[in-house]
């Protein structure tokens, strides 16, 4: 099968717009409103040549049981499971939180080669959240601003090499 990359990190960083500047077409819904999307969506693509597929997942939340937080939780760490390259994505305005940290802990546990994206470095304010990227132990940080469109080329390098 195609190599399956999962794009996955807490609501509202800009996984579903990364997915769709790297799927090439608007497919995931992107929103302001944290967790909107709820389900695992699938996106087949290349890669200069190399093809892959493409999951944009619902986000980490720090919840168990049976309320959609947790099904969203679940959801995304299925997954990570199934995934043969993980693309962690944050928020490098908003800087790394505690729930960025206790997900790269599950990621880095899960032992899949795993790309760090800080997300919307289009600004200055994003700064000193790129500098924080580098303490969650996942390499450094690949620079993007999704929405942007920039640094997606130097993306698009670390993912083949992961591959
Ligand atoms: P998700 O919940 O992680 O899937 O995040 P979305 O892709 O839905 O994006 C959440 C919000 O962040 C939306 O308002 C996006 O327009 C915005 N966003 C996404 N990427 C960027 C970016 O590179 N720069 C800025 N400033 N905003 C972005
Ligand atoms: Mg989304």
């Amino acid at each position: 099968r195609a190599p399956r990359i999962a794009v996955v990190g807490r609501p509202n960083v800009g996984k579903s717009t990364l997915f769709n500047r790297l799927a090439g077409k608007k497919l995931a819904i992107v929103d302001d409103t944290p967790g909107v999307t709820r389900d695992v969506r699938e996106a087949k693509s290349k890669l200069r040549g190399h093809d892959m597929t493409l999951l944009d997942t619902a986000g980490f939340e720090n919840a168990r049981g049976d309320k959609l937080e947790a099904r969203m939780r679940a959801g995304t760490e299925g997954a990570v499971m199934d995934a043969d390259i993980v693309l962690f994505v944050y928020d490098a305005r908003a800087g790394i939180t505690a729930l960025d940290r206790i997900f790269a802990e599950f990621v880095r546990k899960s032992g899949k080669p795993t790309v760090l994206v800080a997300n919307k470095v289009e600004s200055s304010a994003a700064d000193v959240g790129i500098t924080e990227g580098y303490s969650l132990g996942m390499g450094d940080p690949i620079e993007v601003s999704a929405e942007h469109n920039i640094g997606i080329v130097d993306l698009d390098d670390a993912i083949e090499l992961a591959l």
